[in-house]
């Protein structure tokens, strides 16, 4: 199939192209009957309604949501022992569920009957999936739900699956030859070490192998490993995310510049301390509602997550804002003059530049202002001047903030293991 055959269409055009006040609109619609399922059947959820001194009728809007506080993943587990199994959170009796997972920290999930229970039909198709792909799926199969999450998906927009799970890369190689298999799911870098092993084999992957269109999640994906498999073995390369506990939650489509909120999801970027909505371009937690699951009507799961969302226009017509990249987790984050930061962005900027060894941002309080300063250890030889306008530049992308730039020894570095030293003190 050709590549833009692939690159067009829509999974569901018309709620795709929504124009956003009317889907603020639809989104709100089904908000208020997710509130209210929740109240009625899941104590949870009651009691997060009870705690916030509000009813559903309260929750009528988007913006509503911030009355109600976030239930993070990483509580979960300690939630569910309170009350097992599903610490309240389920809107159903057990017996309705088709499934139950045991996905790391065991945290267990549960999974409706509904039909695509995971939302990961739309996913697959606007990545670039179409019917007749022959896909080997490398999830795994086995207690938690991705292999079966990205199964169902595949499947329903009739793709021919290959239930591959993890490891046995010979197995896989050989099918993936032996098939012709088109599509491959998984994460990027088994995808690479099945493309390794081929070639050890003394196979040319793209004479021998079919392979057109990849869909990784799970893993970063590197500017780098996407170049490589796009340009030097011609597969289309896009990414997803997702989570065992709510299924999708973003995608890229065509333009490959940030993944679009999935459909039937509420997707907010809020700051991690307040829980209050943050603007386009702000580094804060994904937070994630889910809509039309009365099985697990979860409002405001706060994924630990951080990432920031653009909402210009899409070249693509889907209106839906794009989560431009997952910049780490939320329990190492520092927040500086209201923006936070996190230990990746630091390595981010350090990796655009082979003259920087090691590098620190350094927090400190001056006159009641935070003060940040980048230090930077450089190789020998490299130049001082020809640098810093181009660092100073790139640390504002990254980060997004202003900062002083040292240039230090190594051994000038307060516990150089951190990649941020916050020495503010609050008292
Ligand atoms: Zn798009």
């Amino acid at each position: 199939m050709k590549k833009e055959e692939r690159l067009r269409g829509f999974y569901d055009e018309q709620l795709e192209t929504l124009p956003r006040d009317a889907k603020k609109q639809f989104l709100e619609n089904l908000l208020q009957r997710t509130v209210m399922t929740a109240f009625q059947e899941a104590p949870a959820m009651r009691e997060k309604f009870q705690a916030a001194g509000v009813g559903p009728a309260d929750i009528r809007s988007l913006e509503d949501l911030q009355s109600l506080r976030i239930t993070p993943k990483a509580q979960m587990r300690q939630l569910q022992q309170a009350a097992p199994p599903f610490g309240g959170f389920l809107g159903v009796e057990l017996d309705k569920l088709r499934r139950i997972y045991s996905s790391p920290g065991a945290i267990l999930d549960p999974e409706g009957h509904q039909d695509d229970y995971w939302r990961l039909q739309g996913v697959f198709f606007n990545t670039g999936f179409r019917p007749g792909d022959r896909v080997l799926n490398t999830f795994s199969y086995h207690l938690t739900p991705g292999g079966l999450m990205c199964d169902e998906g595949l499947s329903g927009i009739g793709c021919t699956v290959v239930p591959g799970g993890v490891g046995n890369t010979d197995t896989q190689v050989q099918l993936m030859a032996e098939l012709q298999l088109t599509g491959y799911v998984g994460v990027p870098s088994f995808l690479q070490a099945i493309i390794e092993r081929a070639e050890q084999d003394g196979k040319d992957f793209r004479r021998d192998f079919s392979l057109e269109i990849a869909v990784t999640a799970g893993e970063m994906l590197t500017h780098v490993s996407r170049s490589r498999l796009e340009e030097e073995y011609g597969i289309l390369v896009r990414q997803f995310l997702a989570t065992a506990d709510v299924g999708a939650i973003a995608y890229e489509c065509g333009e490959k510049n940030g993944m679009h909120f999935a459909d039937y999801r509420v997707i907010e970027v809020v700051d991690p301390e307040t829980g209050k909505q943050l603007g386009a371009g702000q580094v804060g937690e994904v937070v994630v509602t889910l809509l039309e699951n009365p099985v697990y009507p979860l409002i405001r799961f706060g994924t630990g997550d951080l990432s920031y969302y653009e909402d210009e226009p899409c070249p693509c017509g889907r209106t839906a804002p794009r989560l431009m990249k997952l910049v780490g987790r939320v329990d190492q984050v520092t927040k500086v003059r209201g923006m936070f930061i996190h230990p990746s962005q630091v390595e981010e900027v350090v990796a655009t530049f082979p003259e920087i060894q090691a590098a620190q941002a350094v927090v400190e309080r001056e006159q009641d202002r935070d003060k940040l300063t980048f230090c930077a250890v450089l190789e020998q030889d490299s130049s001082q001047e020809e640098l810093l306008s181009s660092l100073q530049e790139r640390i504002r992308t990254v980060l997004k903030l202003r900062a002083d730039v040292a240039f230090v020894q190594a051994s000038d570095l307060r516990e150089p293991e951190k990649r941020i030293l916050d020495l503010r003190k609050w008292d």
